[in-house]
């Protein structure tokens, strides 16, 4: 069992509630702001954009009070007092004219109080820069509102002045009735959080749980187990990894089992032997030099023959549980062949063993060279080891339109019709043979499981007596 190691609070905690905790604290910072935006912010802002408006209405009254005709300036005085709901008294000092609109039925202060316009005369005569903006509650109405006043001309020479009155208190109420909708709006948000919250973490969580059980079931074995993806692309990916892993750990699996199986069941036979030699010298030949050299003999054949088996039983599962890819190249059939034959001289001369190469054009062939060398080299060796008396071997290259057809020929016992079909199979080994002849039994399904790995054709022609050809061909 693996070591328990302290692990953060947030992966203690199931994701469902996870998700819900912090889409709550999500709608919650939400609400937060926007209350915050609406109290503190918005009537501030409302305030101050009030202010700047009715200064700004201010001037381009006064502009137009120099600029129109007194009808044309009746006029805009009524528009800007209707429009923007402001009471405005303009006094000229030349004329001694006043110009009145009041939209507020004499409850304002320029129109409700005797004399208060003195009190904002009087001001506005003390402002340093010629006017004044002042935030005064009206007792009349119970309301505050803006007062702001200008002197017509300039502060040296005053020629009259203007002041607007509005009320502010519209803003206050605007707030409270959008403080009220916030607060629903919260809740709202609140409840629609909380519930895309179970919604989400239910179907994120339930594919997740899925994914869990699914790896139990393959982590106790069971490789046929299935990984439903679904609800997000991250998931999809995990489900597609774990597949990928139950492939994997199954071929894996199954080299291991097809290694101990294969490992057991070829192995005892040698490893018998080499007790029984050993036991044999140990206790009868081990006085007698010439006995005692054969049982060693027999030890050190058995131990290649070993040494072979394990390694051909190695390269086979590699080569069969897909684990391999060929390295491909493009190299020149024909000087290709020509170097592996080469090679073989020495040996095979030295032994009697005539190897009859016929070459064809050269021609670019692609596949993994170290590979298809195990190909010729295994066919080479098995038409050594049973072709016939003669010793001859025929090696031909043969370019036809696909690719590179290689045969390996001997002159041997050939083989059975009806034992062709075994002899690519693992462990298969005729009984059938001139000569006694010491293989694994593997060697032609490293040639089948390497020619498959590659996609490339290949077959055997034999006739009893006669000998056998063996073909591949290496596509270009
Ligand atoms: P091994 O040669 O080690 O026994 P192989 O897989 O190479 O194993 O061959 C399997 C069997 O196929 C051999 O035991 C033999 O009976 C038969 N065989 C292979 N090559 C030839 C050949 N050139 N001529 C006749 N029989 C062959």
């Amino acid at each position: 069992m693996p070591k328990p190691h302290k692990r953060p609070l947030s992966s203690r905690i199931p994701l469902r509630l996870n998700i819900c905790i912090s889409f709550v604290l999500f709608t919650a910072i939400i609400s937060g702001l926007l209350w915050m935006t609406e109290t503190v912010l918005l009537e501030r802002l409302y305030t101050n954009s009030k202010i700047r408006e009715t200064r700004a209405l201010a001037l381009s009254l006064i502009s137009a009070y120099s600029s129109q005709s007194i009808d044309e300036f009746k006029q805009t005085l009524t528009n800007a007092a209707v429009n923007d709901q402001i009471c405005i008294s303009l006094y000229d000092s030349r004329t001694g004219l006043p110009y009145h609109r009041d939209v507020m039925d004499n409850k304002c202060l320029l129109h409700g109080y005797h004399n208060y316009v003195y009190l904002l005369v009087e001001k506005l005569d003390e402002s340093e820069d010629g006017n004044i903006t002042l935030r005064i509650f009206d007792e009349q109405i119970g309301m505050e509102t803006l007062v702001v006043g200008y002197v017509l001309g300039s502060k040296d020479d005053v020629q009259g002045c203007i002041f607007l009155n509005t009320i502010l208190e519209p803003v206050g109420s605007t707030v409270r009735i959008q403080k009220r909708i916030i607060l629903i709006f919260s809740v709202i948000l609140l409840l629609i959080g909380i519930l895309i919250a179970v919604v989400l973490s239910s179907w994120l969580s339930d594919s997740l749980v899925r994914l869990t059980n699914s790896a139990k079931r393959m982590a106790r074995g069971d490789y046929n187990t299935h990984f439903e993806g679904g609800s997000c692309l991250e998931v999809d990916e995990l489900a597609r990894a774990l597949t990928y892993a139950e492939q994997e750990i199954s071929k894996a699996d199954a080299m291991q089992r097809d290694l101990i199986a294969n490992a057991s069941h070829d192995l005892r036979t040698p490893l018998t032997m080499l007790k029984a030699y050993a036991e044999m010298i140990r206790d009868l030949s081990g006085d007698n030099p010439v006995k005692r050299n054969a049982h060693l003999q027999v030890i050190i054949d058995e131990t290649d023959r070993l040494t072979a088996l394990v390694n051909d039983i190695l390269d086979l599962s590699k080569l069969e549980n897909g684990t391999q890819k060929p390295e491909l190249q493009t190299i020149e059939a024909c000087s290709w062949l020509t170097d592996i034959i080469d090679r073989y001289k020495g040996v095979s001369e030295k032994l009697g063993y005539h190897i009859h190469f016929t070459p064809d054009a050269p021609c670019e062939v692609t596949c993994d060279p170290g590979k298809m060398e195990r190909v010729v080299c295994n066919l080479i060796n098995n038409a050594i080891n049973y072709t016939g008396k003669d010793k001859n071997i025929y090696v031909n290259q043969v370019n036809t339109e696909e690719g590179v057809r290689v045969e390996v020929c001997d002159t041997g016992d050939g083989i059975e019709e009806d034992k062709i079909h075994l002899i690519f199979d693992k462990y298969y080994r005729s009984e059938n043979h001139s000569r006694e002849v010491v293989g694994t039994g593997l060697g032609l399904s490293i040639v089948k499981a390497i020619l498959r790995l590659h996609g490339f054709t290949f077959g055997v022609h034999s006739k009893l007596n006669a000998g056998s050809v063996f073909w591949f061909v290496i596509k270009k």
